[in-house]
């Protein structure tokens, strides 16, 4: 048997017999660092001159924080913690995460 753990609150799902909720998120650059803008027609040169730092730039990101790269996550959760997933998806304090009661 396969066992499941939320992933948000570490509650065994499986040996409770509750739902299991599947998250999947993505996330990548909304930009293509190495495109060129209409702008940057003007100037050919400065145009060239501006990729190559912002290739630089980009690559320090990456090397940081894998900026650029696409990630993707995978969260198991039980049915409370999907509940509050659902209503509040990045985590926001001061949202309105309301009537939200551990059990
Ligand atoms: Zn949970």
């Amino acid at each position: 048997m396969v066992h499941f753990t939320c992933d948000l609150c570490g509650k065994d799902i499986t040996s409770s017999g509750e739902d299991r909720f599947v998250v999947k998120m993505e996330a990548y650059p909304g930009f293509d660092p190495n495109e060129i803008k209409e702008e940057d027609l003007d100037d050919p040169m400065e145009a060239v001159a501006d990729l190559v730092h912002r290739a630089d730039e980009f690559a320090g990101e990456a090397a940081d924080d894998d900026a650029c790269r696409r990630k993707s996550f995978r969260f198991d959760l039980c049915p409370s913690c999907h509940r509050r997933f659902v209503r509040n998806p990045l985590g926001k304090t001061g949202a309105s995460v309301l009537k939200f009661s551990k059990n």
